[in-house]
C-alpha cells in the first residue's frame, strides 16, 4: 500500500467515524424530542386557483430542539426513517392535524381539507391502517376533510403491499395525493393502479416555470393529463404573482406557496386565512 492509500483510508473512516457520531447524537435527540414535545406541527394554505380562498391545509412537521433551535424537517426526516422513530412523529402529526381540523369545523369552518404527509415507511407498517383509523376514531373527524400525502418516488416500490392498504384506507372516504409529482423517474401506470384523487406538482417545475419554456410545456402537460383522468392539481412552492397567473392559464386548480401563505401556526392560519370565509 502506498503512503497516499493509506491516508485515504484513513481520512475515509475518520469521516465516517464523524458521521456515524453525528447521526447517533440526531436520533437520541429525537427520541428525547418526542418525550419532551418539541415537535409540534405548522399549517401552510392551500387555496382555490380561481377564487384565491383558502380551501385546505397542509400539515408540515416543526421541531424546537432545546439547545439548537428551530431544524428543518430536511435534516432529520430521513434519519427518522431509517430508524422507525418516523412512526410514532408521523403518528403524532396526524393526531395533531386530525384534531386541528375537528376544532376548525366546531367553530364552523366546515370546509377546510387537512393533508398530511406520510413516509413510506409509515405505509410499510402493519399497524399503518389500523392507526389512521384509530385516528379518526379518536378525533372524531370525518375521512372525507383528510388527504393523504404520498411521495411520488417512494409509489413505485411495493406496490401490491401500497395499493391493497391505500384501496383500504380510499373505502374509508379518505384522498389520496402524490407529493413531488414529476420528480420520481417512474412509470405513470400507477396513476391508474392505486386509488389517486390529486396530484402535487413539485416545486423544482414552478420555481423554473418563470424564465423556462420547457418547465412550463410540463406544467401544462401534467395538468391536462391530470385532468384527463380525473385527477385534481396542486402546485407547490408558489413564490410570485406570474407564476400563479401561469397556473391559472393551464387550469391549475389548487395553489400552495409562500405567494399565497407561509406555513404558519394554527392561531395565525384561523385569524389570517380561515376567518376570513364566510361561515
Ligand atoms: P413537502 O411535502 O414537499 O412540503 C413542502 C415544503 O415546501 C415545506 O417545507 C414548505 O414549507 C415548503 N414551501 C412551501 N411553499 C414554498 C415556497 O413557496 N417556496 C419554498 N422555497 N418552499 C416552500 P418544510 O416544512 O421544510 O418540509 C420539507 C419536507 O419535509 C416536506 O416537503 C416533506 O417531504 C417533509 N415533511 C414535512 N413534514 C412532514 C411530516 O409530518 N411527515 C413526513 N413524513 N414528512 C414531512
Ligand atoms: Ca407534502
Ligand atoms: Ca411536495
Ligand atoms: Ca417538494
Amino acid at each position: 500500500h502506498s503512503k497516499i492509500h493509506g491516508m485515504k483510508y484513513e481520512m475515509y473512516n475518520s469521516d465516517m467515524g464523524h458521521s456515524i457520531c453525528k447521526k447517533v447524537i440526531l436520533e437520541n435527540d429525537i427520541r428525547k424530542g418526542l418525550e419532551n414535545k418539541e415537535f409540534y406541527v405548522h399549517y401552510q394554505p392551500q387555496v382555490d386557483a380561481k377564487s384565491n380562498k383558502i380551501i385546505g391545509v397542509e400539515a408540515l412537521l416543526r421541531w424546537n430542539h432545546h439547545t439548537k433551535g428551530i431544524i428543518s424537517p430536511l435534516e432529520y426526516i430521513s434519519l427518522a426513517e431509517e430508524t422507525g422513530l418516523i412512526i410514532p412523529i408521523g403518528e403524532m402529526v396526524l393526531r395533531e392535524a386530525c384534531k386541528q381540523n375537528k376544532t376548525w369545523q366546531e367553530k364552523g369552518y366546515e370546509n377546510i381539507k387537512m393533508s398530511v404527509n406520510i413516509s413510506i415507511r409509515q405505509l410499510q407498517n402493519n399497524d399503518f391502517v389500523n392507526m389512521v383509523l384509530n385516528i379518526l376514531e379518536e378525533t372524531k373527524l370525518d375521512p372525507k376533510y383528510l388527504t393523504l400525502e404520498i411521495v411520488e418516488t417512494l409509489v413505485a416500490k411495493n406496490m401490491a403491499d401500497i395499493s391493497a392498504k391505500l384501496n383500504q384506507l380510499k373505502e374509508y372516504g379518505i384522498n389520496i395525493s402524490i407529493d413531488d409529482f414529476g420528480t420520481g423517474y417512474s412509470s405513470l401506470s400507477y396513476l391508474n393502479d392505486l386509488p389517486i384523487n390529486s396530484i402535487k406538482i413539485d416545486r423544482s417545475f414552478v420555481s423554473h416555470s418563470t424564465y423556462n419554456t420547457k418547465d412550463q410545456a410540463i406544467i401544462s402537460m401534467i395538468i391536462t393529463m391530470a385532468h384527463s383522468l380525473n385527477l385534481s392539481v396542486v402546485a407547490e412552492g408558489v413564490e410570485t404573482n406570474q407564476q400563479l397567473e401561469f397556473l391559472r392559464k393551464c387550469g391549475c386548480d389548487f395553489i400552495q406557496g409562500y405567494f399565497t401563505g407561509k406555513p404558519n401556526g394554527p392561531i395565525e392560519i384561523e385569524k389570517n386565512y380561515i376567518q376570513k370565509l364566510e361561515v
